[in-house]
């Protein structure tokens, strides 16, 4: 393939790239935004491969046969409740990436280049080395957080911020070193220290953030790794990797920014680890009341004497897989003229649009599904919610206790409703740790056991 036939493929998958972002935007044109993105990435794919810059074929396709293979087996397998696990995992590799090419591109480079370049080069390397390493651990830590091997609540290690702050002089320092010398063994020296700070940095930043707070983290994380490829992508100088990496870097901070103004979040604070937030990790996860408990079959006479009734799903919805037969209670209680209807807590799951996904897979209709500030003040006119599964996201705490590591996040008000009945199997807290008053409030009841099982419980006594 010809360099100028490169370039032109270059430029339509970038097109189409832009076309799959507006596409998946939307519900109703989000398969066609996969099918402009899988297109772009297909194109790119051939471009590279066979463009004049390409050097063993084969050994490009074996590496691509066997990277294949183990994502295909993986795709597979994974669960939709592990979906984040597999974004963060996925994040970490870019960013290991990053750092390949980065030492690569610094071992590989030609010399002789004028000393401007030369200074723009190794800028390039280091900078790319840095972000790529910055990411790859704190997408291992994301990773750890959100599959439950490292413990949810935020690390607060003694002067936090300033050894973040201590960590990014110290690398510029190296930096500005590692241009200026003109001894190889000071500039891998230089090299392997920020490598080492980056690493450590990148773990701490992510260590240091809440439970309530990672969805922003994995938004970031995604976004970091975009910064990371258009770094590759200035290394290698390949022109389509700097737009590509650039479109999931601002795609994601734009998502993060989102996601902080929907959660009541410092953008800053968020990407800072934590910086200037006032939370004290001894919230308690003890019980802090009595509870009292219903069975499905009364919960199915209360949904009969119910006019309106809300559903609001959460993580333990995805967990049991109860959104086939919510799907059927809903159909039913509409057929005798209940005015049913859901509200979605944006960060709801595990996922950005976790719950909507689920709820369009059982096809219940996009008009009962409203987000949360479409829904909150109709909670106090509401005769029954049902929280299937959700817990931080309907936490009263966010509202009443200033020093909850969940403070000034907005919640479904679920609780300003005639009857609550929560649906959960034990008293455990969500994933931010803390424990949620609403279970101890005199209008909520808890039906417990694995949702799916409770809510077919409720379809056959309806
Ligand atoms: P939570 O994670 O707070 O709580 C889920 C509840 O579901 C648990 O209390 C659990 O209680 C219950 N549960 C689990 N399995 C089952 C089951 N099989 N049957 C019945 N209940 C079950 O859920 P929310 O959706 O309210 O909140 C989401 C949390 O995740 C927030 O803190 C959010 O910040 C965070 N997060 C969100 C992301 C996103 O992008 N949406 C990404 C990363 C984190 P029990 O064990 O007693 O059954």
């Amino acid at each position: 393939m010809s360099g100028g036939l490169v370039t032109a493929a270059y430029i339509v998958a970038a097109i189409l790239f832009i076309c799959s972002l507006a596409g998946l935007s939307k519900h109703e044109t989000s398969k066609q935004g996969n099918t402009f993105g899988i297109s772009g990435m297909a194109i790119a794919l051939i471009a590279t491969i066979f463009g004049p810059d390409s050097g063993n074929v084969a050994w490009i396709l074996l590496a691509m046969v066997i990277g294949g293979a183990i994502g295909i087996r993986l795709a597979k397998k994974v669960e939709m409740t592990e979906m984040p696990e597999l974004v963060a995992i996925l994040h970490s590799f870019v960013g290991l990436a990053a750092v390949l090419v980065g030492i690569n591109s610094y071992i590989d480079h030609a010399p002789g280049l004028p000393d401007v370049m030369e200074n723009i080069h190794l800028s390039e390397v280091f900078i790319g080395i840095f972000i790529g390493a910055v990411t790859f651990t704190g997408s291992l830590v994301a990773f750890g957080k959100l599959c439950g091997k490292i413990s949810s609540r935020p690390l607060m290690l003694p002067h936090r911020h300033k050894l973040n702050l201590l960590a990014l002089i110290v690398s510029f320092l190296l930096l500005l070193w590692f241009v200026n010398t003109d001894s190889t063994g000071a500039q891998v020296f230089a090299l392997l220290v920020m490598i080492v700070i980056a690493l450590a940095f990148g773990w701490h930043l992510v260590a240091s953030i809440g439970g309530a707070d990672m969805p922003v983290v994995v938004s970031m994380l995604n976004s970091y790794s975009g910064w990371a490829a258009a770094a590759a992508g200035f290394m290698l100088s390949n022109d389509l990797l700097i737009v590509t990496g650039a479109l999931v870097g601002s795609s994601g901070a734009i998502l993060s920014y989102i996601m902080c103004k929907a959660m009541n979040r410092s953008f800053i604070s968020v990407i800072a680890g934590g910086f200037g937030t006032d939370t004290r990790i001894d919230s308690t996860s003890e019980e802090v009341g009595e509870h009292r408990e219903i069975t499905a079959e009364e919960t199915a006479e209360v949904l009969k004497a119910s006019s309106s009734v809300i559903i609001t799903p959460g993580y333990g919805m995805a967990v049991a897989q109860a959104q086939y037969p919510v799907a059927e209670i809903t159909d039913k209680l509409r057929a005798r003229g209940i005015n049913v209807r859901f509200g979605i807590h944006p960060v709801a799951g595990r996922l950005p649009g976790h719950m909507n996904v689920l709820l369009a897979e059982a096809k219940v209709p996009y008009d009962v599904v409203l987000e949360m500030d479409e829904i909150n003040d109709d909670f106090s006119d509401t005769d029954t919610v049902l929280v299937i599964g959700a817990n931080d996201t309907v936490n009263p705490a966010a509202l009443e206790d200033p020093h909850s590591p969940i403070a000034g996040m907005p919640v479904l008000e679920v609780w300003k409703a005639q009857n609550v009945i929560v649906f959960k199997r034990s008293m455990n807290t969500g994933y931010a740790g803390v424990q949620n008053p609403l279970f101890f409030k005199d209008n909520t009841q808890m039906l417990f056991g694995d949702a799916k099982a409770s809510v077919e419980g409720i379809l056959k006594a309806l």
